[in-house]
């Protein structure tokens, strides 16, 4: 009798333990939806170049995945969707590693040279833009700005680039930094059967 007493109280113990856990654990996850519900961020961090963006004045919005993201700019959001894993994913922004480039175009027309300079300096990503003679050297992070971007840009500015050989150039290197994106977007934490993703 007393073993069997013993052996009821220990599954009550069980069944209210596990219960109350669960009932605990439901009104956690109900406060924490509560306090989002009621006070949802007013700003965010745009993915690709980490400035922060207030949601409600935002004009460069992006879905992915169901998700919403925000951009400083055109460019970021452009950028952000040519290979949009590489910054949704679980890879944190500070482990995130830069990706140097640096090209030199040849001018065929276009006098506005300074112009030019002027507009590829105000994007995000481009660290340095020297004009020289026919040239402009152009150093940037792909991570952030892509050489086709950089070269509507300089389009824009009343510049024509050089045609023949040089525009060949210029399609393979969009063509790798197209396919550098793509492999750094699929170069994160992958599972296994036998080894999960990398907690971060
Ligand atoms: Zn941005």
């Amino acid at each position: 009798m007393r073993r069997i007493f013993r052996v009821v109280h220990l599954v009550y113990e069980c069944l209210f333990g596990f219960l109350l856990q669960d009932v605990l654990r439901f009104l956690w996850l109900s406060k924490e939806r509560l306090h989002v519900i009621r006070h949802p961020p007013s700003i965010c961090q745009d993915p690709v170049c980490g400035m922060d963006v207030i949601i409600a004045e935002s004009r460069y919005p992006a879905i992915y995945h169901q998700m919403t993201f925000h951009f400083c700019s055109a460019q970021c959001r452009d950028h952000f969707l040519e290979a949009p894993a590489l910054y949704a994913g679980a890879v944190r922004r500070e482990d995130v590693k830069v990706m140097p480039k640096r090209r030199v175009l040849r001018i065929a027309t276009g006098a506005a040279l300074d112009e030019a300079c002027r507009r590829l300096r105000a994007m995000m990503g481009v660290t340095s833009v020297q004009a020289e003679a026919n040239r402009l050297h152009v150093d940037y992070d792909l991570r952030q700005v892509s050489l086709s971007q950089i070269e509507a840009e300089i389009q824009a500015a009343g510049i024509v680039l050089k045609g023949g050989l040089h525009a060949l150039r210029r399609s393979l290197w969009r063509f790798t930094e197209h396919n550098e994106l793509q492999n750094a977007a699929r170069s994160g934490p992958q599972a296994c059967c036998n080894r999960p993703p990398t907690p971060r």
